[in-house]
């Protein structure tokens, strides 16, 4: 199950990304974070009392949903605050991606095929560097992302990977 704690935890390192990756979002307030029951809808954003909600029911069912529901819905915040994207559009595809999710419309589990298997998942992302592609777990890929001129090296190839061969792409690791 994935607690209320664990939703915001979430909600507050996918903020913390965004901050980093889009310069613009630095000034932008602390999200609020709300929760709901019911329906189908896995998370709403809402501009007006600047407030991101989430589905416990759905959310509850696997750290997978989680992790796609909470940078889809940051995503509509952070396009909406610097303008550089609207609804499901391409700009707010691209931020979505770059903040850990898939850039898809909807994460209604069955609807999307997002197999729920209970326990810790980890988002693993893509990076490429011309030759070789390399799949890195959150906390080097943080690294990366925010410490300038880390790098890491591929065990297999020794080829080196820096934050400009991130691609965007992001999956959820079995
Ligand atoms: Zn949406």
């Amino acid at each position: 199950m994935t607690s209320r704690d664990e939703i915001i935890a979430k909600v507050r390192e996918v903020e913390a990304l965004a901050r980093i990756m889009f310069p613009s979002y630095a000034s932008a307030p602390p999200l609020r974070i709300g929760f709901f029951m019911k329906g189908r809808t896995a998370g709403w954003a809402k501009y007006g009392t600047w407030t991101v909600e989430f589905n416990e029911h759905q959310m509850g069912e696997s750290l997978a949903i989680r992790d796609l529901t909470v940078p889809h819905e940051v995503a509509h915040m952070v396009a909406h605050f610097t303008g550089l994207g609207k609804g499901h559009n391409a700009g707010w595809k691209r931020i979505c991606r770059i903040l850990g999710g898939d850039g898809q419309r909807c994460y209604n589990a069955a609807e999307r095929g997002v197999t729920i298997i209970k326990g810790r998942r980890v988002t693993e992302y893509h990076y490429h560097n011309g030759s070789q592609e390399l799949w890195l777990g959150p906390v080097h890929h943080k690294r990366l992302q925010t410490r300038l001129g880390f790098h890491v090296r591929s065990n297999s190839t020794g080829n080196r990977f820096n934050r400009e061969h991130f691609t965007g792409k992001s999956r959820i690791k079995a």
